[in-house]
């Protein structure tokens, strides 16, 4: 299975992507995952996106399809993946098409989270990041069963500086216009099923397995 997620910032693809990479046993590959470990760990690439990152712009086409280009270098891609954040404009999703190509491959379905804004805004404060193994929890939806600290490794869980309110609603704009022209992308290539990701976790989880039926 090789899946793209779509949909705005906190609509819940980074949950999804979790539950369907453990069902189908192939990889998650989130973006902002790798781009947020470049930025803890003060790598060159780190250093260069993190400003950006903290205002809740996009990070340069380039970096992020290169990223994706070697990630997809590793053996684990090699039953399929889920791309999580990523493609993110039409320029990644042409990028994104070009190097399946050449790897004789495509993908088999984009699937875009729907959410209203107005709900991912009051959901984003609940937000937790595990800054060291990346897992993602959320205080009302699915806390971690030790309360601040992370259920998979241990360490303290801490508020993204990009989930406050205001880079929220800066962050909705820019996937208003920069990534929701994807979903006609897909539309276009007969690849497009949306989910409804309003209610709670276990009902977008039942939709998401019904769209995922090849
Ligand atoms: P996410 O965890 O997917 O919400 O991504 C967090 C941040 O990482 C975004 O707000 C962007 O600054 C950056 N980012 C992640 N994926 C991409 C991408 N495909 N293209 C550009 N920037 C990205």
């Amino acid at each position: 299975m090789r899946l793209i997620l779509l949909g705005a910032p906190g609509a819940g693809k980074g949950t999804q992507a979790e539950i369907i990479s453990e069902k189908f046993g192939i990889p998650q590959i989130s973006t902002g995952a790798i781009l947020r470990a470049a930025v803890a760990e003060q790598t060159p690439l780190g250093q260069k996106v993190e400003k950006v990152m903290q205002s809740g712009g996009l990070v340069a086409d380039e970096d992020v399809i290169a990223l994706v280009r070697e990630r997809f270098g590793k053996p684990d891609c090699a039953n399929g993946f889920i791309l999580d954040g990523f493609p993110r404009t039409i320029p990644q999703a042409e990028a994104l098409d070009v190097m399946l190509t050449e790897m004789g491959i495509g993908i088999d379905l984009a699937v875009s989270l729907e959410v209203e804004a107005e709900k991912i805004v009051a959901r984003m404060s609940g937000r937790r990041t595990c800054p060291v193994c990346g897992a993602t929890y959320h205080v009302v939806y699915k806390p971690s069963s030790k309360g601040e600290i992370c259920d998979k490794c241990g360490a303290g869980l801490t508020t993204r500086a990009d989930d406050r309110e205001e880079v929220v609603r800066d962050r909705l704009a820019v996937y208003e216009k920069q990534t929701a022209p994807l979903k006609n992308y897909y539309a276009q290539q007969n690849k497009l099923r949306l989910v409804e990701g309003q209610e709670e976790l276990a009902d977008t989880t039942a939709l998401m397995e019904k769209a995922l039926v090849l």
